[in-house]
């Protein structure tokens, strides 16, 4: 059997093959710490887990509307209004299997061959292959610490050409956890509005953004903006939800959000049922006080990180505004970022992830998702091993 170019195309997930061979070699008794998870390391809040053993006992246990149940849909307007001053209709909004299927749903829409995505680097690994499948091409917007990761207006001005149909935005940012200013963010989408470009805003790590700031979102800064944005969230990050695979977008414009739902009929139907309960609760009832002490505590992870990160001899990072990742950067010329990974666990047993994997060999990315006493530890064994390679 021949597969598909398509098929052949999709590069595997290396971080899915670290994070396996980790695994493998702590199963097998080694006492490897890893720094690898793209989750928090916290439980999903009971009476979130109550709502869904609920639903399973009282039948909610059949088809949904593909885009999602009503009292979701309006619950997820409800929050958009309440949390970002944006305003939807529930029939603006479409709930998938988590805001990666959400992502996948909007490039199928709108991709075809020939057509241009720009994608600020280093970026989720998964926006490229995800324009590669819907054999678009993506085009991207090299940045470095020197600018904070963040792309410039005359960056995207420079990228865009006739072709161009989406630009992702991901502030904060997975891997590197910066985050737009408004001013930037206004300016950047005043262009992609002003040439008809479709922004896509995954705003996934809104709930985990430090120093007291708050999230914008780029839909919120003009008319024509929110028109041309569509807006991918979860509840995987800010609920520790991240295995009931519940995401959902909005926009206001209507032929796209049906094109949509038309893409998901026919490949997951509707997202579970019972995670469907369980989402309804976590954005219906939940304490802030939740949320806040999940921030907190990656915030105090954060600080020590980079503290400690910083005084490395031939590594240093700047201080993530948001998202759980430390993003580092390999200062000894010739040392692969996938040199330093394998190295790293081989010889000193610390799971990292490689910055090739988002665009950048010169970086490795840390995740805090895991508790201080695996960060200091892991932390010291790094710190051995560049003593004596970085
Ligand atoms: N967007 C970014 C930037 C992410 O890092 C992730 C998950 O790691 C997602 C989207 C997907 O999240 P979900 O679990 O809702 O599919």
């Amino acid at each position: 059997m021949k597969l598909s170019s398509r098929a052949k195309n999709v590069s595997p997930s290396l971080t899915l093959a670290i994070t396996a061979k980790a695994k493998k070699m702590k199963d097998s008794g080694i006492d490897v710490v890893s720094f690898g998870s793209g989750e928090p390391d916290f439980d999903t809040p009971d009476h979130i887990k109550l709502a869904a053993i609920k639903s399973i006992q009282q039948g909610f246990t059949k088809y949904t509307a593909e885009s999602g149940t009503d009292e979701l849909k309006k619950a997820i307007c409800d929050k958009f209004q309440k949390d970002n001053d944006l305003i939807y209709s529930p029939s603006q909004i479409v709930v998938s299997c988590g805001a990666k299927h959400s992502l996948y749903n909007i490039i199928q829409a709108v991709c075809e061959k020939g057509d241009e995505v720009i994608i600020p680097s280093p970026y989720w690994l998964s926006y490229p292959e995800m324009v590669n499948l819907a054999e678009a091409k993506p085009v991207f917007i090299e940045t470095d610490d020197s600018s904070g990761f963040r792309i410039l207006a005359s960056d995207l001005r420079k990228a865009i050409t006739k072709n161009t149909k989406i630009l992702i935005i991901n502030s904060p940012s997975n891997p590197t956890g910066s985050i737009y200013a408004k001013e930037e963010l206004m300016e950047i989408g005043n262009i992609a509005a002003s040439k008809g470009i479709l922004i896509i805003s995954d705003e996934i790590y809104e709930k985990i953004i430090f120093d007291g700031n708050s999230h914008v979102s780029i839909a919120t800064l003009g008319e024509d903006i929110f028109k041309n944005t569509i807006v991918v969230n979860g509840v995987s990050k800010s609920f520790a939800m991240t295995g009931w695979r519940i995401g959902y977008l909005a926009s206001s414009n209507n032929e796209l959000v049906t094109a949509i739902k038309n893409i998901q009929s026919h490949s997951t139907s509707n997202p579970t049922s019972i995670s469907q309960m369980a989402t309804l609760e976590a954005l219906n009832n939940s304490d802030t006080a939740i949320v806040d002490n999940m921030r907190n505590e990656f915030e105090k992870r954060r600080d020590y990180i980079v503290g400690r990160i910083n005084k490395i001899k031939g590594l240093s990072c700047l201080k993530p505004e948001g998202a759980f990742y430390v993003f580092c950067r390999i200062h000894k010329k010739g040392l692969s970022s996938m040199e330093v990974t394998d190295r790293l666990l081989d010889e000193s047993k610390v799971a990292v992830v490689p910055g090739k994997v988002f665009g950048s060999d010169s970086h490795i990315r840390l995740s805090f998702a895991t508790s201080m006493e695996n960060i200091k530890k892991g932390i010291d064994r790094i710190e051995e091993w560049f003593n004596k390679n970085g």
